[in-house]
């Protein structure tokens, strides 16, 4: 297991995730629990209980009335929250290798066979159809420091790299600043076609792209993840927490530890003396913890 929850503290987790969610409702830019895909790790059991086949199913009472939209929101909710539960609090993604990896294939040419299929991705119309190139996510396949960050902007769709532009000039100080450089590093991003305008990634593109950071990181198996701004650091633990209250300390996952930070862009737009401290501190705690 890779968290310290007990199942009781998994469950109200869970649960208060779901309230805030039913809360939320129509809340802009909210950040989807992505449902976990087959290409994502392979658990060792599957603990869920089959689905029962149509005839098993038991008829509802024809008195019975239609649940309400919200009820039966709620109720598909409880499931996706469950599902995803089972997908991150289950063993180690990391235990069971890389599929990508079988047959003896090297690190670099799996991320490259990542890099071909995402740039043949179409799953999502609205940015396949807007984007200039997939940005895909470089660096040292050998990087014991990811960063992930939210998705590419306009000068990462035009060069297909992911933080190029100004905040990737900030993101460069942050990784020079605990000695490290671009090369040491592997940099990418929960999306790898840019949302029109910047706009926040969407749910449904998020479930869509996650996959292939997910099949990156199995493939790198970094010591430490950093996980730039609150998309970012809330697809990945699937949370609803805002970045304020998760940054500044490691979050097991999936057997590496995750820092949450701010990003480089919010840092851009509140350049204060105080929030930079708070990165520097966040990446001295990685650089402490890549020397042990
Ligand atoms: N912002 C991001 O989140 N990613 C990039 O690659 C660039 C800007």
């Amino acid at each position: 297991m890779t968290s310290d929850r007990t199942p009781e503290e998994t469950v109200e987790r869970l649960a208060r995730s779901l309230r805030l969610r039913l809360e939320d409702d129509g809340r802009a830019g909210r950040v989807a629990v992505p449902r976990p895909t087959p290409q994502v790790g392979r658990a060792p059991t599957d603990r869920r209980r089959p689905e029962p086949s149509e005839g098993e199913r038991p008829a509802r009472p024809s008195q019975q009335p239609e649940p309400k939209p919200e009820v039966r929101a709620a109720d598909a909710l409880r499931k996706e929250l469950a599902t995803a539960a089972q997908h991150t609090e289950g063993q180690d993604l990391f235990d069971f290798g890389s599929p990508d990896l079988e047959g003896g294939v090297g690190r670099e040419d799996a991320l490259k066979r990542i890099v071909d299929e995402v740039a043949q991705c179409t799953l999502c119309k609205e940015l396949a159809d807007s984007r200039t190139l997939t940005v895909p996510g470089q660096g040292d396949p050998n990087a014991r420091l990811v960063f992930v960050g939210e998705g590419p902007g306009a000068d990462e769709d035009r060069q297909g790299l992911a933080f190029v532009g100004r905040a990737g000039q900030l993101l460069t100080k942050m990784i020079e600043s605990i000695n490290l450089t671009r090369d040491q590093v592997f940099i990418a991003n929960i999306l790898k076609c840019r949302p029109p305008g910047n706009r926040t990634p969407a749910p449904d593109e998020i479930a869509n792209c996650l996959p292939y950071l997910m099949r990156q990181l199995e493939i790198l198996r970094p010591k430490i993840l950093c996980a730039l701004g609150g998309v970012a650091a809330q697809t990945l633990l699937q949370t609803r927490d805002g970045i304020t209250r998760l940054r500044g300390r490691f979050h097991p996952y999936r057997g590496t530890l995750l820092m949450p930070t701010f990003h480089p862009a919010y840092l851009l737009r509140n350049y204060t003396k105080d929030a930079r401290q708070k990165v520097y501190d966040d990446m001295l705690k990685i650089q402490a913890e890549l020397k042990k």
